[in-house]
């Protein structure tokens, strides 16, 4: 299969190894045509994420640097922001949205959250997920209607990796996505998703964009995994944004 972006990569401005400019020439020599920078917001605690949101000026100014260097590759600005808010708030504020190519938020472990207060029955629930049932059902809940709170609040384009680690309803969030026209990601890194979990997505008609995750240019535009899960669960090319020409439009809305 031929896709024609990664829109999932990091760098070494988040917990990545490689620069921008790595980024473009892997992209480049994997054929790609579109690669995103997509690093983590600030949120993220112990060094994953960006030092601040200053950071993704100098983020910006190396992707301008990037493509004036690496011909034949549509280098997109784009974060990963982190939901630091039960009602949907990220750690990307609104009105700097606009400025990216693309915006993917995910649900991850270990951020700081905006209210402590509101974000301690959340850490509860994830924690009491791992030793029973009634508490993976409330973490499911909770974390559910974080993210879909935040796909109706924020101009979104991607979830990544939903599921992973921090248990969600699929099919709930795929509606969301349908509603708003964001994509669900098939991540290549993580491999947490299962075909049963696509297909309950994929019957609310949502679209999938399958994702590498690379924390290093060598894994840039590495959607194989990604790529042999959505065949097994029956998905069709058409459903995934990044290998169907319909995925160009898409990501201009
Ligand atoms: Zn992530
Ligand atoms: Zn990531």
């Amino acid at each position: 299969m031929r896709f024609y972006a990664d829109w999932h990569t990091h760098t070494c401005y988040s917990h990545g190894v490689g620069t921008v400019l790595d980024n473009a020439y892997a992209a480049q020599r994997r054929g790609l045509k579109e690669i995103a920078i997509a690093d983590h917001g600030p949120a993220n605690l112990f060094g994953v994420g960006v030092g601040n949101l200053d950071t993704f000026a100098c983020i910006r100014s190396d992707i301008e640097e990037a493509k004036r260097q690496v011909s034949g590759v549509k280098v997109l600005y784009a974060a990963e922001a982190n939901v630091i808010d039960t009602d949907g708030t990220i750690d990307i504020p609104l009105p700097m949205q606009d400025v990216f190519d693309l915006l993917l938020i995910g649900l991850h472990i270990l951020v700081k959250p905006r209210s402590l207060w509101r974000a301690m029955p959340i850490a509860y629930s994830n924690i009491m997920a791992k030793v029973c049932r009634q508490g993976e059902r409330q973490a499911l809940v909770k974390n559910t209607d974080m993210l879909v709170a935040a796909v109706h609040r924020n101009r979104v384009h991607i979830v990544t990796h939903p599921g992973y680690r921090l248990p969600i309803d699929t099919r709930e969030l795929a509606k969301a996505c349908v509603v708003t026209g964001t994509a669900m990601e098939i991540n290549s890194g993580h491999r947490h998703t299962t075909c049963d979990y696509l297909r309950r997505a994929a019957e609310t008609g949502v679209l999938f964009a399958i994702g590498s995750d690379a924390h290093e240019p060598r894994r840039v535009g590495d959607l194989t995994a990604g790529w042999n899960l959505a065949r097994q669960a029956g998905l069709d090319p058409q459903q995934i944004l990044n290998v169907s020409p319909q995925g160009r439009e898409w990501r201009r809305r």
